[in-house]
């Protein structure tokens, strides 16, 4: 396997049961840097599903049996491998996503590493509960075990660091697995496949089948043999998963949208908070679901930070996602045009759009003139009725507006169907805490953006998802509890 600097598209295949399997037919995927195919991947359907999942089910009663430490000894071996490989999954990732290879080199592949190396060392101390109740003469104690076959489906903006995020924990706790990943960037989770064979794990326990959602993904949710559904992704399709494991009465995690919001108190320290909130807008393309969509700045210093704001953005560099570009293009052409309609509504809401889209000119040499290139766009002078300031937009695009008391902030926040994240800037700690825990959101960061302990509960409240992730609580979704009561006397 290598990844092919010819003409000819790279070609990838299905992994069903410790096999690579060619497919009848494929779809083509697209380097979003020059719209040009890049890669060919299988169209899967029904029946390739049902091969992935009769394996996964077949190899479920051998691994579901082996001990912890033998699992946690194969993932440690694939997050080895995926440091070695570093540099060829961050190209690949780079290519087929958009977002810059040192992005890649630095965040997306580091993480896939660390996902399974953090599941593999937790797994090995987690311990269960048990409760002693000497007046009765009996002892009450928990046993975990795993669910079955996961169903693992995950978007496009970070391929493989999210998708990694779902197999570690469910093959730590002693599940198989079949991954759906997205159709528009799959190569990276291919090139995974190859590494997890070479590191031991045992056929069929990872199966990956690649296609669409409306067909490959829909037969996977639908799957009697499929016991646990792990989604990352849109609102609106998370909303259908949701509907299809309940019919089923399957354990689902909805992972979805967000419409983050930046708080600029008038004491943050603006050295710190203008270049934080850059990334935490712009980062990835805007294509994080953790990225700031709106950022509401105080009155007093609403001026300066929007100067400051829009003058740095200018500076960053867009172009081909080499080494030294800030951003790259985004993943598709679909995308680009939902992104840039986004724009185009904040103009008819009265907004003036301060620096991107339509006023900073962007003129790239061929072959990246056919590339989805945006600049990142700084609107302001919008009300938060605008569908800018309430639908997510997942791009580089960001929505400033001035408020005046911490009452007033709080409530516009949280007046949005999403409740992903926050980041809230100022040197009070009574207000930031007091601000903190009233946001209707699954993660409030305090003068930092995107920092995060794996131990800790990861997801969204409200239209951004039901579940939490991290190295216990995704234990919660991927295995059964049973209460043992043990009477002794
Ligand atoms: P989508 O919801 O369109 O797709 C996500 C995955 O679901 C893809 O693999 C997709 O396949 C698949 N899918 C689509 N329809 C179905 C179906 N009917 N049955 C089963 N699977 C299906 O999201 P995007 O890929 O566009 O990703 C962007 C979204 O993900 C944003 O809303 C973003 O906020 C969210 N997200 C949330 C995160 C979180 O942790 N809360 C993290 C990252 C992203 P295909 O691509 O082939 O259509």
């Amino acid at each position: 396997m290598s990844l092919s600097d010819t003409l000819k598209p790279l070609v990838i295949e299905n992994f069903i049961g410790g096999s690579f399997v060619k497919s009848s037919k494929y779809l083509d995927s697209f380097d979003p840097s020059t719209g040009e195919i890049w890669a060919q991947i299988p169209d899967s359907d029904p029946t390739d599903v049902d091969d992935a999942v009769q394996h996964a089910r077949n190899a479920f009663p051998m691994w579901s049996k082996t001990t912890a430490a033998e699992r946690a000894k194969i993932l440690i071996k694939i997050a080895d491998s995926i440091e070695e490989n570093l540099d060829k999954l961050a190209q690949a990732e780079s290519k087929d996503q958009g977002k810059p290879v040192s992005l890649a080199k630095r965040m997306d592949i580091p993480r896939a590493a660390l996902n399974f190396r953090a599941f593999a060392e937790s797994i090995c101390h987690h311990v269960n509960i048990s409760n002693n109740l000497p007046e009765m003469g009996c002892i009450n104690f928990t046993v975990r075990n795993p669910v079955g076959v996961a169903a693992l489906i995950s978007p496009w903006n970070l391929p493989l660091y999210l998708l990694t995020f779902k197999i570690a924990p469910a093959l730590a706790s002693g599940n198989c697995v079949v991954c759906k990943p997205s159709e528009i960037t799959s190569v990276t989770s291919w090139m995974l496949c190859k590494l997890i064979k070479d590191a031991g794990l045992p056929n069929g326990v990872l199966n990956m089948v690649f296609g669409t959602g409306s067909k490959a993904g829909e037969a996977l949710i639908n799957h009697q043999g499929v016991n646990v559904i792990s989604f990352t992704g849109s609102t609106n399709v998370g909303r259908h998963i949701g509907k299809v494991a309940a019919n089923n009465i399957k354990k689902v995690s909805l992972e979805l949208g967000g419409k983050n919001a930046g708080i600029i108190f008038d004491d943050a320290d603006l050295s710190k908070a203008v270049p934080a909130t850059i990334n935490s807008c712009f980062l990835n393309q805007g294509e994080i679901c953790l990225c700031t969509s709106r950022i509401f700045v105080q009155r007093a210093i609403f001026e300066e930070f929007v100067q400051r704001l829009v003058k740095e953005t200018k500076n960053l560099k867009v172009g081909p996602p080499t080494e030294d570009v800030f951003m790259g293009p985004l993943v598709s052409q679909v995308h680009l045009d939902k992104v840039r309609s986004y724009i185009d509504i904040a103009r008819k809401d009265g907004a003036r759009v301060l620096c991107g889209e339509s006023v900073d000119e962007l003129s790239l040499p061929a072959p990246y003139h056919k590339g989805y290139f945006i600049r990142p766009t700084i609107i302001t002078e919008l009300p938060d009725s605008s569908a800018c300031m309430q639908e997510e937009i997942f791009g580089p695009v960001v929505c400033l507006s001035p408020f005046d008391s911490e009452e007033e902030v709080i409530e516009r926040v949280n007046n949005v169907k999403y409740g992903l994240c926050s980041a809230v800037w100022g040197q009070k700690g009574d207000r930031l805490l007091r601000v903190a825990q009233q946001l209707h959101v699954g993660t409030v960061w305090i003068n930092c953006w995107l920092v995060r302990s794996l131990d800790m509960p990861f997801g969204g409240m409200k239209e951004s998802g039901i579940g939490r992730e991290g190295t216990s609580h995704s234990l919660e979704l991927y295995t059964e509890e049973t209460t043992i009561c043990y009477k002794y006397q």
